[in-house]
């Protein structure tokens, strides 16, 4: 899907989000009905209400969920930052500026933590913290490994399931990262498609150097390629098939037919 965000621009809030996806007028994040966006507007420079999104030095951006008063729950835009990979969103982050909302770029939510901290009156509470990290810095490793020799398809489709489902929180045991997550949805998506482009039904059009068929995953339903993502939103194509999604006349409609070739070859369950 094409939304026309580009990064470093600056954009209207009423008039270029919820004149074109609707969602919620007010607070940090909007999650649009009807379109699969999750949008979080991190403040022009944090420390108000207690919320202090930062940057940490590992290259993870640090986003304090929603909640003013009492404990934050993961339940509504929180729970919608969570479950984005699962529910197949594009998180997509803008920051507030004097003259509007600068487009920072597609995220994904590696994991979450809670931290005590003051809410609107002044009182300790529980916070939740979410890590993101650019989707760009998760999108490299695609070229290089095919699938996993010899792999149980079924194996790869539980690790691939479970590397799209919300992260667990800190301290349940240790999650897979988001790059290891990444690809085992990769890995899972590449033996499923096999020989052949899950699109056009060609044979690959060569082989990559450790002998498997050159196949990209793309994902259907996001803005960019890369990241954990479920199954039934990622298709493996020939690279004629990819560039057709990206930079086809017929790119939309194109896509929109593959989301709809997956209720056979991945239905959501
Ligand atoms: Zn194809």
């Amino acid at each position: 899907m094409s939304v026309g965000f580009e990064i470093g621009r600056v954009y209207n809030r009423r008039n270029d989000i919820h004149a074109r996806f609707g969602g919620q007028q007010q607070g940090g994040i909007i999650t649009p009905k009807d379109y699969p966006l999750v949008i979080i507007i991190t403040g022009e420079e944090g420390l108000q209400h207690g919320y202090a999104d930062r940057l940490r030095s590992d290259g993870v951006f640090e986003y304090f969920g929603e909640g003013q008063v009492g404990d934050m729950q993961l339940i509504g835009g929180n729970k919608a930052v969570a479950e984005h990979s699962a529910s197949g969103e594009s998180l997509l982050l803008f920051r507030k500026t004097a003259t509007g909302l600068r487009f920072e770029g597609e995220m994904i939510c590696d994991t979450f933590h809670y931290e005590r901290s003051p809410d609107r009156q002044g009182n300790e509470r529980n916070a939740i913290i979410f890590e993101l990290r650019p989707l760009e810095a998760i999108s490299e490793i695609v070229d290089e490994q095919g699938a996993p020799a010899n792999a149980d398809l079924t194996s790869l489709l539980a690790k691939a399931l479970t590397a799209a489902a919300a992260p667990p929180k800190m301290g349940s045991g240790t999650p897979r990262n988001v790059y290891e997550r990444s690809r085992d949805v990769r890995d899972y998506v590449l033996a499923r498609a096999g020989t052949n482009c899950e699109g056009c039904h060609s044979l690959a059009p060569f082989t990559r150097k450790d002998g498997s068929p050159y196949l990209e995953p793309h994902h259907i339903r996001r803005l960019s390629d890369g990241g954990p993502d479920h199954p039934a939103f990622v298709i493996a194509l020939c690279p004629n098939c990819h560039r057709r999604v990206h930079a086809g006349a017929d790119g939309d409609t194109y896509n929109a037919m593959l989301l709809t070739c997956m209720a056979s070859i991945q239905p959501k369950s």
